[in-house]
């Protein structure tokens, strides 16, 4: 038999605990998240994506190869296991990668172009746990694969602004939008930033100092306070882009006016992953402060992780930043789990009664007739004012006597009349009466 030990006082209790910046999702925010999911599912499917599911776990090369060895994703935050079998896996830190491998393994080169795919689920990152940031969150995420042309990043930017707008109910709205331009331009603009920033070198963060050797882009990404002056002093790429990626650029910003789509430019907006090209953007939810979504065009990604050129572009939702606002207003809530108000509110009093109580509110269930109900203890009176509170028009009362009989009372909680209805005639009755 295994040796079993006792814990150290205190240890216990600890290991009963979830561990850090994970997510227990209750009742109210589950529904919320539900729905949020539902609507940004239908508007995709409006415009053409096409359901995909990949798995959680996913080799370790997929993003160390892909996202790129000093960003913050591949330093610090990807939570790495190593199987019984010795194979490096990871808890997938974003969606992108894999959606591209995805692509690229299931031979949708194959089909017609573009392939448009929307996903949602969870991911992982060891990041410090504050407003907003959380180190399981969840995404929704569209991306499009096999188009060059500035339209594919219009209708990405579209379906994720009308997302965040009518499923997210985000009602103030901004998308900040700049070019990273390519590899090639990059590298000019990159070494007028490098020389910059060593002029002002004496008054950046450690941070800063340690980006401007391993990753200079990711300079204009730093939210430290102290270096926003330098950050908005800095050389613009704009001036460097490359014709084709100026061209692009100009393309993307006409057609996102000719959809209507209002937007800033920011020349600081730089992306958190380096296999980004051209366009980069972010929807900020005013109202919280949250940066929302993030995106753009990635068309070195497919090429770094399976020689073949793919070109794509995506965005990601960060569901749980935009259903932060809701936090604060949860409340007792009057719907039933299909959402909609309930009619009747069934409570059962006594042994008897709770046994047939299932059979009541099964064919309750099976006649689509909505309702609440209570298997709680409490007496009729405590009950009766939790249906008056919700507002339910009609309460069914089933007791010991009721349940002998195989009737059921129906109170009417508006005028306080009550009938009793013997229960195979019930679901007729009260069909009538919500009527
Ligand atoms: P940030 O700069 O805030 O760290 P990011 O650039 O790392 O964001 P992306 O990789 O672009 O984020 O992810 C897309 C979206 O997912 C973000 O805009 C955000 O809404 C959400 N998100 C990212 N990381 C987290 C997190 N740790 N907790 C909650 N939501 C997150
Ligand atoms: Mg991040």
């Amino acid at each position: 038999m295994p040796k079993t030990t006792t814990p150290p006082r205190g240890a216990r209790k600890e290991s009963f605990r979830k561990a850090k910046g994970m997510h227990d999702i209750l009742a109210d925010e589950y529904l919320l998240k539900e729905n949020f999911i539902e609507k940004a599912k239908k508007i995709a499917s409006f415009y053409e994506f096409q359901p995909i599911q990949t798995p959680i776990l996913e080799k370790v090369e997929l993003f160390t190869t892909s996202i790129g060895e000093t960003t913050d994703i591949i330093e610090k935050e990807m939570y790495n296991l190593k199987t019984k079998g010795r194979e490096q896996l990871v808890l997938r830190p974003e969606g992108t990668a894999a959606v591209v491998r995805a692509y690229i393994e299931n031979g949708m080169q194959s089909l017609p172009q573009p392939v448009m795919l929307h996903y949602h689920g969870p991911f992982f990152r060891y990041e410090r746990s504050q407003k907003g940031r959380t180190r399981e969150f969840q995404q929704f995420g569209l991306e499009i694969l096999g188009e060059t042309d500035a339209i594919a990043d219009a209708v990405i930017i579209k379906t994720t602004q009308a997302i965040l707008e009518e499923a997210g109910k985000i009602k103030n709205l901004t998308l900040k939008i700049n070019s990273v331009g390519d590899k090639e331009c990059r590298e000019t603009y990159q070494r007028e930033l490098i020389n910059y920033y060593k002029k002002n070198s004496t008054k950046l963060c450690k941070n800063c100092v340690r980006r401007l050797k391993t990753n200079p882009m990711r300079l204009l990404d730093c939210k430290e306070e102290g270096c926003q002056e330098i950050k908005e002093n800095a050389p613009q790429i704009m001036n460097f882009l490359c014709t084709g990626c100026s061209n692009h650029f100009k393309d993307v910003l006409e057609t996102l006016d000719a959809s209507e789509v209002s937007y800033y430019l920011d020349h600081t907006l730089v992306r958190g992953l380096d296999y980004y090209s051209r366009t980069a953007f972010e929807f900020i939810d005013e109202d919280t402060g949250l940066v929302v979504c993030g995106g753009g065009r990635y068309d070195p990604l497919s090429k770094i992780l399976s020689g073949k050129e793919v070109s794509g572009v995506g965005a990601a939702i960060g569901i749980d930043r935009v259903l932060e606002k809701n936090k604060k207003k949860q409340s007792v809530k009057t719907t039933t789990k299909r959402g909609k108000p309930a009619k009747v509110f069934f409570i059962q009093l006594g042994v008897g009664a709770r046994y047939k109580s299932l059979a009541v509110l099964e064919k309750l269930r099976k006649s689509k007739i909505p309702t609440k109900h209570s298997l709680s203890k409490s007496s009729l009176k405590g009950q009766l004012k939790l249906a008056s509170k919700l507002k339910i028009p009609y309460t069914l009362i089933l007791g010991q006597k009721e349940a002998l009989e195989d009737s059921i009372i129906v109170r009417n909680m508006k005028t306080t009349s009550q009938e009793t209805i013997k229960i195979e005639k019930l679901i007729d009755h009260l069909k009538k009466k919500i009527k």
